[in-house]
């Protein structure tokens, strides 16, 4: 096993990792021809990466015990402390973290909760979940955590293939949402042009294609039904958005990026590469689970959030090839720092290799699911992501689609609302027996299609919910009986 050299680090790359938290040069760039931002730690031996991992995560460990009453009051109910830490694999002894926990914290300790492990006057940005569900959570990020999320973000877009003389248009809402903020602070960091157009206000969809028809963009960043749904505005607008010369388009926010269909769509739609990004708000630098120009699933970046993929019953990591739920640790952050964060998020890792030369390991179908959003009909796992991919591969789909589950006479009945193309006006009946066909064998049950002409469902500007559960409105009579 070779040695990392952190001295020839230090020298070369201008990242000193002999200090925690490490410190960055900010002047520091590779070449535009080189492959990596720091090929010493991308593409090393993993053992050998497991040693600078744990020498960070030992002093992570420390830190966060000695400044949150939240982790001191967890891990001594858990009999663990600093000093269990004797290895890497020592870290699954510690109990992990549920998004639960956080909300209760900062009902408790408001506003940041009793993890924040810095003073409150020393937060830099205050930024919060989309509270789409639930109580918010408030995220306090100290202004040197934000300056990593810039270099960690810089090195996980340059790996995407983003250079500074790309123009990056960012379209997504500018507000306590983290995602574009991220896509900016390491847009800005790795020297490319940045172009914080935002979403989400009436009639700004239109404008971002007038703008990037003027301006030439080479690389966008959103979410996935976002991007689709900005095409469809250029088109109406006469515009072909494979004409506006988008290189690499980048996404987090919405699994769609790592559903096959979804990125075949986007990159016939755009003509560029479409890389899938995105681990949580919580865990910024939230790219760490981030693709390379490759695209063969998102790498775990592993010397800057160190993520196991466990078993939701034991949270003891999965073997390669297996599928659990990604639970994040953070190496480098003073002021809200996760320590086995459960993400609930469904995925497979690997540890073969890819054509990068980056030895992460990777999750070779990106987040897939939820697992509180697959959903149960007749005794079949159902994920809305295998339900978008079948669609989004049947020529005459009309963009958009819904699910309604439902249960009529104490059977589970899956209802699949999908939209025709226009062209496919006249052909209606053979393409709903197809979209039934494909739907049958990949899901396993029967479901009943209903064919809606392009156009008519909603569109979202941001993450799309599309899954409707009628059961449980006729769970709740059936108990209140
Ligand atoms: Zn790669």
């Amino acid at each position: 096993m070779s040695r990392i050299d952190l001295e020839q680090i230090a020298r070369t790359r201008g990242v000193d990792l002999t200090v925690w938290p490490p410190r960055y040069d900010p002047a520091y760039r590779p070449r535009p021809d080189e492959e990596h931002w720091l090929p010493e730690l991308e593409c090393a031996d993993p053992p050998a990466r497991e040693k600078v991992v744990f020498a960070k995560l030992s002093r992570q460990v420390r830190y966060a015990w000695e400044r949150s009453p939240f982790y001191r009051r967890k891990w001594q109910q858990a009999g663990v402390s600093p000093d269990t830490l004797k290895s890497l694999d020592d870290l699954t002894r510690f109990p992990v973290v549920q998004k639960a926990d956080l909300r209760a914290a900062q009902a408790a300790h408001p506003p940041f909760g009793d993890y924040l492990c810095i003073e409150p006057a020393e937060v830099a940005r205050i930024h919060g979940t989309s509270g789409t569900t639930g109580r918010p959570t408030v995220f306090g990020i100290g202004r040197e955590d934000w300056e990593r999320v810039g270099e960690a973000h810089a090195r996980i877009l340059w790996g995407a293939g983003i250079r500074p003389h790309d123009r990056i248009l960012i379209c997504s809402f500018f507000s306590l949402y983290l995602g574009s903020w991220g896509a900016l602070a390491g847009g800005e960091r790795l020297g490319a042009t940045v172009f914080p157009f935002g979403a989400g206000v009436a009639g700004q969809t239109l404008m971002a294609v007038q703008w990037a028809r003027d301006l030439r963009p080479s690389a966008f960043y959103g979410t996935p039904s976002y991007a689709l749904h900005f095409a469809e505005t250029a088109r109406k607008d006469g515009i072909d958005p494979r004409g506006l010369g988008f290189r690499v388009l980048f996404f987090s926010g919405e699994p769609g990026a790592g559903i096959p269909a979804t990125r075949r769509q986007i990159e016939e739609t755009f003509g560029g590469a479409c890389v899938d990004m995105g681990s949580m708000a919580e865990m910024t630098p939230w790219m760490t689970n981030g693709e390379c120009r490759h695209r063969t699933g998102m790498h775990l970046w592993q010397d800057i959030v160190y993520t196991q993929v466990c078993d939701p019953a034991t949270w003891e990591p999965v073997p390669a090839g297996a599928e659990g739920t990604p639970v994040y640790t953070h190496l480098e952050r003073t002021s809200q720092p996760m320590i086995r964060l459960v993400s609930g998020d469904r995925a497979r890792w690997t540890d073969e290799p890819c054509p990068c030369g980056r030895t992460y390991p990777r999750l070779p179908q990106g987040l897939y699911g939820r697992l509180d959003d697959m959903f149960i009909v007749r005794g079949e796992n159902i994920y809305p992501s295998a339900i978008e991919d079948t669609l989004r591969a049947i020529e005459g789909f009309g963009g958009e689609f819904r699910v309604i589950v439902s249960r009529r006479e104490a059977m589970d009945e899956l209802l699949v609302q999908a939209e025709y193309a226009r062209s496919h006006g006249d052909r209606r009946e053979a393409l709903q027996k197809t979209m039934r066909e494909r739907l049958r064998a990949r899901l396993g049950v029967h479901p009943r299609v209903e064919l809606m002409p392009e156009g008519t469902l909603p569109r979202t500007e941001f993450k799309a919910r599309r899954v409707l559960d009628d059961r449980d409105l006729y769970r709740s009579f059936g108990e209140g009986r």
